[in-house]
């Protein structure tokens, strides 16, 4: 790979090139940020902090411009952009405001002196984020890194570059010193040397599963701390109690966010076999009044996938699947325009050995099961690699959350699609990947938690 380029999805141009970097430029890049961490560390969280709410005041103020960037370099509904771009300024914000408070000094019961936990930053983390939300993805692991005095160092997605450019770009302008965030253009084969480098002391990434395994062997080869943020297969489980109607509408609507390209998108519908009839027809009849077109469109609701070979790889999942035995409710079939759009689309039938049951699939596929009763729903909501997050959608919350309580994900919503906010962790159990982002837990991934005990 020469180059490093955006190609709109919504009409497979070529629109912004860039070339891949040198071996030197790397080389400066990790230079600069290693010595950039030896003042960064230095600083006050006032400092870090002021840095952050700017960093979180000029997304805001370009929050249509940059929402617009998502739609052209990955097909994003423009509002769905805009939405992560004001969700990327609040956790700037929410690190700028609680950062110091969470890593103060922490006390410890000990019979004998004093003990505390004085949390410190490690150096320089290596970031590798994913395309599915350019901004949201990169911000997950800056703000709380840079609030704790690591500096950090981006490997975007390959088809993301100018957000990611824009991004290093606007923590210049909101006053970062030079190291403390820094963009590579260098592709995915790049990532181990990086990892491997003696002045990187840490490794996040979010992406695929094959990409997360061989990223965290090489940082335990390395002896480095990782975490790992990978796909997800999440179950929707439909209570016999639940109003049909906001469960329809939550699933199936909750399934085109992104373009259904999320790793906590609901994966895997399941449904009492008692409404199962007229749970298919009410989203049969909700997908075919979806409208899709141009990610720019106000009145568009399914907007193209983030690539020809990602809506050739969907189309194929569904294809195999459908060959393997299951029912092809609705669409299945690319859309005849330019671009990578493909039509909102109902599985039904899909059995165990069957592609679809066992692997993630990255696309606007309403996957619905059918089940006699809840032991049945769990079970099958728990046969599954993945273990990210989930839904129990029902009227009585308390036996929701017994419900929840059984299925093994990192995340279990009631009455919602997994969420993402601020405040509240996000991350996985199993092969959906180790690690917590956000929240308080988002901060001490990579500090020191070191104790000093005093006599
Ligand atoms: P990848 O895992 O290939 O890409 C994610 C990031 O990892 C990119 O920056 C990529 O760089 C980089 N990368 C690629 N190969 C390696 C490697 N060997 N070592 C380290 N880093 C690497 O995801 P895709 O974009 O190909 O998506 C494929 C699947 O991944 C999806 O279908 C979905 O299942 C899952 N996924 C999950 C996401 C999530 O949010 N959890 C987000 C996106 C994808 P480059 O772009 O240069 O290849």
């Amino acid at each position: 790979m020469s180059t490093i380029k955006t190609v709109n999805p919504a009409t497979n141009q070529v629109e912004k090139e860039y070339a891949v970097m040198t071996d030197q430029q790397i080389e400066t890049i990790l230079t600069d940020a290693d010595k950039a961490f030896q003042s960064w560390r230095k600083t006050s969280f006032a400092q870090r902090a002021q840095l952050l709410h700017r960093v979180a005041e000029i997304l805001r103020e370009r929050k249509s411009e940059l929402g617009k960037l998502c739609s052209i370099e990955m097909g994003k509904l423009h509002r769905e952009g805009i939405g992560e771009v004001e969700l990327s300024a609040d956790i700037f914000d929410y690190y700028a405001n609680n950062g110091a408070k969470f890593l103060a000094d922490s006390p410890l019961d000990t019979p004998q002196g004093k003990a505390f936990l004085s949390y410190q930053p490690i150096g320089v983390l290596l970031s590798v984020q994913p395309w599915n939300f350019p901004f949201y993805q990169i911000t997950r692991s800056a703000a709380p890194n840079i609030m704790a005095g690591n500096t950090v160092v981006l490997k975007h997605a390959s088809n993301v570059p100018q957000a990611a450019e824009i991004m290093e770009k606007i923590f210049t302008e909101a006053g970062a010193p030079k190291g403390v965030y820094t963009n590579l253009f260098v592709p995915g084969a790049k990532v181990s040397e990086l990892v491997a480098d003696p002045r990187v002391k840490g490794a996040a990434l979010t992406g695929s599963e094959p990409a997360g395994a061989s990223f965290a062997s090489m940082a335990g080869k390395f002896v480095k701390k990782s975490t790992l943020e990978l796909g997800g297969s999440d179950a929707f489980i439909v209570m016999p109690d639940a109003d049909l109607d906001k469960a329809v509408e939550t699933a199936a609507f909750g399934r085109l966010w992104n373009a259904g390209q999320v790793c906590v998108s609901p994966k895997r519908i399941i449904v009492p076999e008692s409404i199962a009839d007229k749970f298919i027809e009410k989203a049969k009849a909700v997908y075919e009044q979806v409208v899709v077109g141009d990610p720019l469109d106000p009145k568009t609701q399914l907007a193209p996938l983030s690539s020809e070979k990602a809506v050739q790889d969907v189309i194929k999942q569904v294809e195999t699947t459908v060959s393997q035995g299951a029912k092809l409710v609705l669409g299945g079939k690319r859309i005849n325009r330019p671009g990578a759009f493909m039509e909102p689309t109902i599985l039904t039938g899909i059995k165990k050995g069957m592609l679809a049951y066992s692997d993630e699939i990255f696309g606007p596929v309403l996957a619905i099961y059918a089940v006699k009763d809840i032991d049945e729903a769990v079970e099958l909501a728990n046969d599954t690699e993945f273990g990210l997050g989930g839904t129990v959608f029902g009227t009585d919350t308390d036996k929701a959350v017994e419900v929840a309580r059984r299925i093994d994900t990192g995340m279990v919503y009631i009455n919602h699609v997994t969420g993402i906010a601020p405040e509240l962790p996000f991350g996985g159990t199993k092969k959906s990947g180790y690690g917590r982002e956000q929240s308080p837990a988002g901060i001490y991934e990579f500090v020191n938690a070191k104790l000093i005990r005093v006599t």
